[in-house]
């Protein structure tokens, strides 16, 4: 890939905005030109802005330290002008994060975002890259309505679903049909560490405000069937889920139970998820992992600590494979949640959108 492109961060200074910057140090297509957040960073040096809060254990890449943090609202134009695309993690209420969005599309940005905000816009496709990669058409139409040209709004799913709907999609010849998900949800999750929240050590708390209900939907739109300028969402699969969150510091793992039209036996299962025939092998991505699914036979894993970061934090991992007394299958899957479930599978998602021509040097 020959060009090279300029990308923002709006949100930069939060847990997932790090992410993207870390993320991106080096990244062969993207180049950060621009951080902003709100106005009580904006003015200070990213470097400055971070410090006591920097949460990654590598420290602040070289290359935006000395950016100054813009205001992501009051600065709006000037960002804009610099960059070709941004990757939005703020933490805002969903109205101000709809407006911010359309403002960046209508000014020429591509907005690559992060946010539950505009997931259920009928013209904003949802993408899990290796699930849906069909639904990037949706971006054509969009355009056409809203009248914009460079500028386009493409979201990513929920953390909590990665694992599992990866795992489902890859056994859809079995016809999966009723699934009972509880995850296991790290503090990460909710932008805080151990530091900031020790409350969290040492208990389980039942209760993720939002979360069940983005779990049991969000993988409907995603397997849902491109129409005339929207997503028709899948309505032959029910997902029941129970979201938890544990003191661990990063990864989601998700205990699931399903009832398939054609159950698979265990050794269709693990060669349906290990030799899945991942739709965009072909574009040679380079956030893409090598194997987007291991499989695990040993009867602890996967386990959070020793399996999130599988393919740099990308991939998924599953195991403890058992037939089901109440369900058909059982099984266990795991994935990042800060890279796979946010700033990584979001800047997977942008070179998608480069390797398809809806992202371009403006
Ligand atoms: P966070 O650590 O609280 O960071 C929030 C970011 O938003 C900061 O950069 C903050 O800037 C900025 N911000 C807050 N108010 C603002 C305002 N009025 N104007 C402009 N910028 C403002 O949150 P996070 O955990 O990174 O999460 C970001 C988003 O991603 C959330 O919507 C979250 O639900 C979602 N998400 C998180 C995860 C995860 O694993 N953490 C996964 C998937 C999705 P200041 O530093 O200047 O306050």
């Amino acid at each position: 890939m020959a060009n090279s492109f300029r990308a923002g961060v709006l949100g930069a200074t939060g847990m997932v905005g790090q992410r993207f910057v870390s993320l991106l140090d080096g990244h062969p297509w993207f180049t950060v030109t621009a951080v902003a957040a709100s106005p009580r960073s904006a003015g200070r040096s990213y470097e400055a802005a971070v410090d006591g809060r920097w949460a990654l254990e590598t420290s602040v890449p070289e290359g935006v330290r000395e950016l100054i943090v813009q205001a992501v609202e009051a600065d709006a134009e000037a960002i804009a002008a610099g960059v070709d695309l941004v990757f939005c993690a703020l933490d805002l209420d969903k109205e101000s994060i709809r407006r911010i969005e359309e403002r960046y599309a209508a000014l020429g940005v591509a907005v690559i975002s992060n946010n539950s905000a505009h997931r259920w816009t009928a013209d904003v496709p949802m993408l899990m890259p290796e699930v849906n990669p069909e639904h990037v058409k949706l971006i054509d139409y969009q355009r056409q309505q809203r009248g914009w040209d460079t500028g386009l709004i493409a979201v990513k799913p929920n953390c909590s679903i990665q694992s599992y709907v990866s795992v489902l999609t890859a056994l859809r010849e079995f016809g999966p049909r009723a699934v009972q998900v509880t995850s296991m949800q790290a503090i990460s999750g909710a932008g805080k560490t151990f530091a900031t929240w020790p409350e969290m050590v040492d208990t389980v708390n039942p209760y993720i405000s939002g979360e069940e209900e983005k779990s049991e939907r969000e993988p409907l739109k995603i397997w849902g069937s491109l129409t005339d300028g929207a997503i028709a969402p899948l309505e032959d699969v029910t997902i029941e889920a129970t979201c938890v969150r544990v003191p661990v510091s990063d990864g989601h793992m998700a205990a699931v139970a399903v009832r398939f039209d054609r159950p698979p036996s265990h050794e269709e299962f693990v060669k349906a998820v290990t030799e899945y025939d991942n739709p965009i092998r072909q574009y040679d991505l380079p956030s893409a992992p090598q194997q987007l699914i291991a499989y695990h036979a040993e009867d602890d894993r996967p386990q959070t600590r020793l399996d999130r970061d599988y393919e740099r934090g990308m991939g998924i991992s599953v195991g403890r494979l058992r037939d089901s007394t109440l369900s058909d299958l059982q099984f266990v899957s795991l994935s990042h949640n800060t890279i796979r479930g946010a700033a990584g599978g979001a800047i997977l998602m942008a070179e998608l959108l480069v390797a398809k021509g809806y992202i371009t040097n403006r």
